[in-house]
Order: structure tokens, then sequence, then C-alpha cells
């Protein structure tokens, strides 16, 4: 176990950018702007020794080009399959990126979906997935089918139970509202969501959120879930056929949900 600390960035509206140190030295998760970043950098005195990107999004990218102007040589970690410009070491399913300075290797995981090369980079507990994993959601269907956001969704769960979610957005209120909706009782999620109302009005994030919590209170993670199969069947006036049909079905529904 290294001895890191991973601390939100906040920026744009309801972006996160994640630092990743260990009091000298950081690596930087999609960092789509520059200047809160180097502020982070600025203000701790830390070495960057890597950038990690998820997936081609300008939100997850645009801070790249100003960071590396002002740090020369920092290598640049992303998905092959999403061909991003600034990437000089692409990755692919089973990568290991060692992270020797912050005695850390992480491991690329293909999970395409919102994006067709979108990866997650996962290792010592921590999962890193931008937007193919939201607290109580996911992300958007953009490139891939609902059957990549099966196998992506699922790739996911199987992860260690206690392994921390660090995600690209705070979506986590609103997506929370959707989970009402598509499984109207579900106790541990009501506790959830009382807890993230409160870290909110705080103005804390609800970050990091955990894989056993995830499974509890996430619909996408729950298609076959009886509460989340028989609204859906309400819904669409069928029921749905497997788990893929009801995810697929649950992603159409948010897509054009208002709370
Ligand atoms: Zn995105
Ligand atoms: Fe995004």
């Amino acid at each position: 176990m290294t001895n890191i600390e991973v601390l939100p960035i906040a920026f744009a509206r309801d972006n996160y950018l994640w630092l990743i140190h260990d009091g000298r030295h950081a690596a930087l998760v999609d960092p789509g702007e520059a200047a809160p970043a180097l502020a982070a950098l600025h203000e701790r005195a830390l070495v960057p020794v890597a950038m990690l990107l998820t997936h081609h999004h300008a939100d997850h990218i645009a801070g790249v080009g100003e960071i590396l102007a002002r740090h020369p040589g920092v290598p640049v970690y992303g998905p092959k399959e999403d061909e991003i410009a600034a990437v000089d070491h692409p990755v692919e399913d089973g990568d290991r990126i060692a992270l020797p300075a912050l005695d850390l290797t992480l491991t690329a995981l293909d999970v395409a979906a919102h994006t067709r090369g979108h990866v997650a980079y996962h290792g010592d507990g921590l999962l890193f997935c931008g937007d193919a994993l939201f607290s109580a959601g996911c992300g958007r269907l953009f490139e891939g089918t609902p059957a990549d956001l099966e196998r992506a969704l699922a790739r996911l769960a199987a992860l260690d139970d206690d392994t921390k979610i660090y995600c690209g957005h705070e979506y986590t209120l609103a997506n929370l509202a959707f989970a009402r909706a598509a499984e109207p009782e579900n106790a541990a999620r009501d506790q959830y969501a009382a807890r993230c109302e409160a870290l909110r009005a705080e103005g804390l994030p609800t970050l990091p959120s955990t894989i056993a919590v995830e499974k509890e209170i996430n619909p996408f993670l729950r298609p076959d879930a009886p509460g989340v199969v028989a609204m859906i069947a309400a819904r669409t006036g069928t029921r749905p056929a497997n788990a893929r049909a009801c995810l697929a079905a649950l992603r159409a529904w948010k897509d054009v949900f208002v709370s």
C-alpha cells in the first residue's frame, strides 16, 4: 500500500479532475482545465509525473497542452482507440502503468461505451473511471451500444467491493433523482441520498463512492433488481427480456429524464 492521497479538483460546472500525490510527486487524472491543476501542483510544490486520460471529450483533456507547456515531458496516457493527439503513451485493456515515483501501478480497463475507446485506471483499491460509471448513474452512450455498456459496467461491478470510485463528474444528486424514479423502493439508496444531500449542502464532493455502495444504489448496476424490472415493464409496456434490454431501456429513459 502506497502512501498516497487522492484529491478532487472541481472545475467548470460539475467536473472533477483527480490529483494523486504523495506530497512530492503527482499524477493528474482527466485534466480538463489547466489552471486549477497547475494551481494545485504549485500550492503543494508537487512535481507531476503523469497525466492519465480516460476518454477523448474536451472536458477531460483540454488542460493537457497548457500543463505540458509548464511541465514539459510529463507522459500522457490515454486510450489508444480514442486517438487523442496529446497522448504519447496509448493504452489498451490490461496495460499496466507503473508510476514508481508514487509507488503505484495502475491497470487500464477497457470500459468503452460512452466513447469507443474509454478506459478506466485501476489499482491499489482505486478506480478512476471518467464518464463510464458515476455515483448512482453511468455515462451516456455517445459511441457505444447497450451491449458495450453492459460489458463495461459488469467489469467495473466485478472489482472488489471496497474499491473507491473516482469518476469525472459530480452528478450524484441528479442521478439519485433518476434512481428514485427507476427503483422507488430502495432503503439503502434513500440513506445514501440523505448523506449525499448533506455533503452537497456543505459544498463537499459526494465522491469517492465504492463498488459496494453502487451495487446497492445505482440502477445501472441493478438491471436484474425486481423493482427496476417492474418499473421498466410499466414504463415501456413490456417486461425486458433480459438485463441488457433492461439496461438499454434505463439508459434511454435517463437520456430524456427530467426530475
Ligand atoms: Zn465524456
Ligand atoms: Fe465528461
